[in-house]
C-alpha cells in the first residue's frame, strides 16, 4: 500500500512540493491536499495584474481539478485545517474530515497584518492576499472613487496601481518618508514616488494612521494630526506574519515562523513545512524564488532521495508595475565596511547601485534600467571578485566583458554562463533554457514558458528569456512572432495601430476602441496618450485633444518636481529675452515666493517650486508681459538654442539667433512622439552643441549644414548629417518636413536618435532629400497641423479662460461626524 502524504495549504508553495515529487516519484504516496480557499491552485503573484484589469482569474490558475485528478490527488477545497494529532498522526478539518498522514506537509503561507487601530474591521477594509480580497477591490472600484492603500511597500504600491488603473483616485499613506524602504534606498524611492505620481497616484507620506471612520461601511481614514480623507475602500498592506497558528498548537517548535532543518523537516521529522510559514536558519521569506528551492529540496527527501540541502536564498525583489523598471537585491544600504559605486541620471530616471565589500557584491538597486540585474545577482550569488571590471561594473555585462559582441542586451545574454538564473521566480538557468529550446525545437516565449516555467511567474524576466530565445534559435526572427503588441489592450503593434488610424480615418479613442476590438474597454495608461497623439498628429483638424489621456505634466502643462510643487518655463524665443520680461519673471517669483530660479540647459529660465494652485496666477503674470508657455514639460517641441553667431560672434558666419528664433516661431505648440529638441550655431565651431539635438543647424561660408537625430542623454548620440542647404528659407522647410516625418513616423515615445536608427539614415533622405514633391508635402501637413497646435497658448487658456479650472483647485472635504471643511496639501487635489 501507498504511503499517504497530507500536505496543508494549497498555495504555491505546497502544490510547487508536489510538483517535483512527481517528477521525482509519481507513485509513492497517495496524496491529499486541504486548502481553507475556494479556488483551485492559483499563481499569487499575479493577484496585482488581475486588480490591474491585466488579466482576469482564469489565466494566474497554475493547476486546475483535472492535474490533481490526472495525478491521483484528493483535494478539498474550502476545508481550513483545524487540528493536528502528532500521536494518531491525522489532521481534521473545519468540516469534520479527518485523514490520516504517514507524513505531513505544512504549507499555510502567512497572514496580512491588520494595524489595530479603530475601525480596522469596518466592511470596506480588505488586506491584499487572496482572490477575495482582489474581488472586494474590484467591487468597491465599480462603485466608489476613493482608495486609501496604507503602507507604501512592495504589495500596497501594486495595490494602489491596480485600484487607480480600475479608476479611482489612490491615495498611498506611508509611515516612513521612503518607498519600498525594504528594497529601495531614498534616490531609488524618490525616482519611483515621482513615476507612480505622474501617473496620478497621490502619497502622504510619514503620515500615521489614526481611526478608520465609517458606520456600516468605511467613508473616511483620519491621521494623527488631523487631516481627514475620503475613502470607499481601505487596503492594508503593511506586511505579513508566517502562519503559525496551526503548526504551535500541535506542539511544533515555532519562532516567527516554523523552524525547519535544511531538509525542510519541523521539529517532528515525518512534518515538513515549505513556504512563506517557516523560518530557516533565521530567515523567513516573502517571496517565491526561495519558497521554491526549498520545494525542489523537500520533495527530494519526501521522496527518499535525501541528497538535497537547502542553505538559504538570495532574494531579490521587482514591482510588478507596467513601464517601471525597478531591482533591488542583498544588503543594497550597506554601512561602514562596505563601498558604493553609483550611477545617478536623475534626467533619465536612471540610478544604478552597487554595494561593495573587499571587491565581492553584497547588494544592488537599480531604477530605470535593469537590463543588467541578473548578471548582477549572480555575480552575487557566485560570490565572484569583481576587482578586474570594477570600473566598468555598472556599465553593464557586455560592456564590462569586453564589446566584442557590440555591447548590446543580446550580447549581455550570450555572455551569461549557463547557470546565471534568469527567472528567479521558478529557480531557471540560462542553460536549461537554451537545452530546451534546443531539445524540444521551440521557437516562441509562450513555449519557452510552458516547457521550462522560465517568465511563467511575476514575467520580470520575460525580456532576458526573448533574448536567449534570440541568440539560440537559428532565423529567429524569421520564425517568432516579430511584432510586439502596443500594451495588454491588444495584439496590435504601434505601426498597425498607427495604419489602421489612416487607414480606416478613425478619429476618437472610442473609435478605436471600437474597431480595433480593443480588449481592455477604457484601454490604459500605456495606450491611451499614444493615441491620443496619433489622433492628433494624423487628423489635427478633425481631432479633439482628450485632456483624460495626458500624463499630469501636459495636463496641467508645468513640470511635477519631486515634492509634488511645480516648475514653469516660460517661452524666450531663440533664448533670447529682454527687461520687460526679466522684470515680469523677477516680479512673478517675488509675488509666489518661488523658492528657484534657474537656467536650464536648453537657454530658458525655469522657476521650480510653484504650488499647484499657484499655477493659474502665475500664468496669467507671466502672460501679460508676453511670455507664454515654454512646453517643458510635453512631448513636444522644446527650445532651439542658439550661439550669438554672426550678430555678434567675431568668428560666426551666419545669424544664428535670427534663424534659432524663426524656428522656434514656426516649430512652437507642435505635439511630437518624445520630445524635441533643436539648436543653430552660426559657424563650425558649434557653440549651441547641434550635433546632439533632434534638429541642429550649423552656419558654414556657403550657408546652413543640416543635422538630424541627436541626443545628448544617457546613450548619447552624435547627430548624422541630413545635408547642406543655401537660405535659411530651406533650413525652415527642411525643419517642418523632417519633424513631420518623425511625427507620422515614429512610434510615440521613441525619441529621433532610436528611430533614426531603426529606420535608417538612407530612408529619411530618401524621404526629405531625393523628393522634393515628399518633402515639400509634408512640409505642407507639418504648417497646416502648426494651425491648430498654435491655436492657443494652454496658459492663456487655463490663467484666463479658467479651462480645466478643476486641476488647480484643492480639494474641499467634508466629514460625515461633523460638517467641517478641510483643506487638503497640494498633492490631494483631484
Ligand atoms: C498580491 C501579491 C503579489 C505578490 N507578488 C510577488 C512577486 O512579484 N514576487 C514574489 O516572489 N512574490 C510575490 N508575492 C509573494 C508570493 O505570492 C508568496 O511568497 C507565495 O505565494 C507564498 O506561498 P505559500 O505557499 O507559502 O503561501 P500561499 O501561496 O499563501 O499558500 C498558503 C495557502 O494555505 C492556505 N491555508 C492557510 N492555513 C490553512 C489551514 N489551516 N488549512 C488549510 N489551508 C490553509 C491559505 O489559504 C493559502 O491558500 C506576492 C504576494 C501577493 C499577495
Ligand atoms: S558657433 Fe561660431 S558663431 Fe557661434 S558663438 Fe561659436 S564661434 Fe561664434
Amino acid at each position: 500500500m501507498k504511503e499517504k502524504l497530507v500536505c496543508i495549504g494549497n498555495g504555491m508553495a505546497g502544490v510547487r512540493t508536489l510538483e517535483e515529487l512527481l517528477k521525482l516519484d509519481p507513485e509513492k504516496y497517495d496524496i491529499t491536499v486541504l486548502g481553507t480557499e475556494l479556488y483551485g491552485n492559483y499563481n499569487r503573484i499575479l493577484l496585482s495584474p488581475v486588480l490591474a484589469g491585466e488579466k482576469n482569474i482564469d489565466d494566474i490558475i497554475l493547476n486546475s481539478q483535472e492535474w490533481y485528478d490526472q495525478n491521483g490527488i484528493t483535494l478539498y477545497t474550502g476545508h481550513t485545517v483545524t487540528q493536528i494529532n502528532r500521536i494518531k498522526r491525522e489532521i481534521t478539518s473545519d468540516q469534520d474530515v479527518t485523514i490520516k498522514y504517514d507524513r505531513l506537509l505544512i504549507a499555510t503561507g502567512s497572514n496580512p497584518f491588520i494595524i489595530p487601530i479603530p475601525g480596522h474591521n469596518l466592511p470596506g477594509v480588505v488586506s491584499f492576499r487572496d482572490i477575495t480580497d482582489v474581488e472586494a477591490m474590484l467591487a468597491a472600484s465599480r462603485h466608489g472613487q476613493y482608495a486609501v492603500v496604507i503602507g507604501g511597500g512592495l504589495l500596497g504600491l501594486e495595490a494602489a496601481n491596480g485600484l487607480m488603473k480600475q479608476g479611482m483616485d489612490v491615495t498611498v499613506v506611508h509611515l516612513l518618508d521612503t518607498l519600498m524602504e525594504r528594497q529601495l534606498d531614498k534616490p531609488a524611492a524618490t525616482l519611483l514616488k515621482t513615476s507612480l505620481e505622474q501617473r496620478g497616484i497621490k502619497f502622504l507620506m510619514e503620515a500615521q494612521t489614526a481611526e478608520i471612520i465609517g458606520t456600516e461601511q468605511v467613508t473616511a481614514v483620519r491621521f494623527k494630526d488631523g487631516l481627514e480623507i475620503p475613502a470607499n475602500i481601505v487596503v492594508m498592506a503593511v506586511g505579513i506574519r508566517p502562519n503559525t497558528t496551526l503548526a504551535k498548537a500541535a506542539g511544533i517548535y515555532c519562532e516567527r515562523g516554523i523552524i525547519v532543518n535544511d531538509t525542510m523537516q519541523t521539529y517532528d521529522p515525518r512534518i515538513y513545512a515549505v513556504g512563506e510559514c517557516v523560518q530557516h536558519r533565521g530567515q523567513a521569506y516573502g517571496l517565491v524564488a526561495p519558497l521554491y528551492e526549498q520545494a525542489k529540496v523537500c520533495a527530494n527527501h519526501l521522496a527518499d532521495m535525501g541528497i538535497a540541502r537547502y542553505s538559504g536564498s538570495v532574494v531579490s525583489t521587482r514591482l510588478k508595475v507596467t513601464g517601471i523598471e525597478l531591482f533591488s537585491a542583498g544588503d543594497f544600504l550597506g554601512n561602514g565596511k562596505t563601498e558604493e559605486i553609483i550611477f545617478q541620471d536623475p534626467a533619465q530616471g536612471i540610478y544604478k547601485k552597487l554595494v561593495v565589500h573587499n571587491n565581492y557584491i553584497k547588494g544592488a538597486v537599480m531604477y530605470g534600467d535593469t537590463v543588467d540585474s541578473a548578471w548582477y545577482l549572480q555575480l552575487m550569488r557566485e560570490q565572484a571578485d569583481i576587482g578586474h571590471i570594477r570600473d566598468k561594473l555598472l556599465f553593464g555585462q557586455a560592456y564590462a566583458l569586453g564589446s566584442a559582441l557590440g555591447g548590446t542586451a543580446a550580447s549581455a545574454v550570450t555572455l551569461m554562463s549557463d547557470d546565471t538564473q534568469i527567472c528567479g521566480c521558478n529557480g531557471v538557468c540560462k542553460g536549461t533554457i537554451v537545452k530546451t529550446i534546443t531539445n524540444e525545437g521551440l521557437t516562441t516565449l509562450e513555449q519557452v514558458r510552458l516547457h521550462t516555467k522560465a517568465s511563467a511567474s511575476c514575467g520580470s524576466c520575460s525580456h532576458l528569456v526573448e533574448q536567449i530565445l534570440a541568440i539560440t534559435v537559428k532565423d529567429y526572427h524569421n520564425t517568432a512572432p516579430k511584432k510586439k503588441a502596443m500594451c495588454h489592450c491588444t495584439e496590435l503593434s504601434h505601426d498597425e495601430v498607427q495604419t489602421a488610424i489612416k487607414q480606416q480615418h478613425l478619429t476618437s479613442i472610442a473609435q478605436i476602441f471600437d474597431q480595433l476590438a480593443w480588449k481592455n474597454p477604457d484601454g490604459c495608461q500605456v495606450c491611451r496618450p499614444a493615441l491620443n497623439y496619433y489622433l492628433l498628429a494624423h487628423f489635427p483638424a478633425e481631432v479633439k485633444d482628450d485632456y483624460q489621456s495626458r500624463f499630469i505634466n501636459e495636463r496641467v502643462h508645468a513640470n511635477i518636481q519631486k515634492d509634488g510643487t511645480y516648475s514653469v518655463v516660460p517661452r524666450m524665443w531663440g533664448g533670447l529675452t529682454n527687461p520687460q520680461e526679466l522684470r515680469a519673471i523677477a516680479n512673478v517669483v517675488e509675488k509666489f515666493n518661488i523658492p528657484t530660479v534657474k537656467m536650464t540647459g536648453g537657454q530658458r529660465i525655469d522657476l521650480l517650486g510653484v504650488k499647484k494652485t499657484d499655477l493659474p496666477a502665475v500664468w496669467a503674470d507671466l502672460n501679460q508681459a508676453g511670455l507664454v508657455s515654454g512646453y517643458a514639460y510635453g512631448k513636444a517641441v522644446r527650445t532651439v538654442k542658439t550661439c550669438v553667431g554672426s550678430e555678434w560672434c567675431r568668428f560666426g558666419t551666419q545669424p544664428a539667433m535670427e534663424l534659432g528664433v524663426k524656428l522656434e516661431k514656426m516649430t512652437w505648440g507642435s505635439w511630437t512622439p518624445h520630445k524635441f529638441k533643436m539648436a543653430v550655431s552660426g559657424c563650425p565651431r558649434n557653440c549651441a552643441e547641434v550635433t546632439i539635438k533632434d534638429f541642429g543647424v550649423i552656419g558654414v561660408e556657403a550657408g546652413w549644414e543640416i543635422h538630424v537625430g541627436g541626443n545628448g542623454g544617457i546613450k548619447v548620440r552624435v547627430t548624422d548629417l541630413l545635408c547642406k542647404v543655401t537660405t535659411p528659407e530651406e533650413v525652415l522647410e527642411y525643419c517642418g518636413a523632417f519633424m513631420q516625418l518623425y511625427r507620422e513616423n515614429a512610434r510615440y515615445l521613441e525619441r529621433t536618435a532610436p528611430w533614426i536608427e531603426r529606420v535608417g539614415l538612407d530612408y529619411v533622405k530618401q524621404q526629405l532629400v531625393a523628393d522634393n514633391d515628399n518633402r515639400q508635402s509634408l512640409f505642407r501637413r507639418f504648417l497646416e497641423s502648426q494651425h491648430f497646435a498654435q491655436a492657443e497658448d494652454p496658459w492663456i487658456a487655463r490663467a484666463l479662460g479658467g479651462l480645466d479650472a478643476h486641476e488647480f483647485k484643492p480639494l474641499k472635504q467634508v466629514t460625515t461626524s461633523e460638517i467641517k471643511v478641510v483643506a487638503l496639501p497640494e498633492e490631494e487635489v483631484a
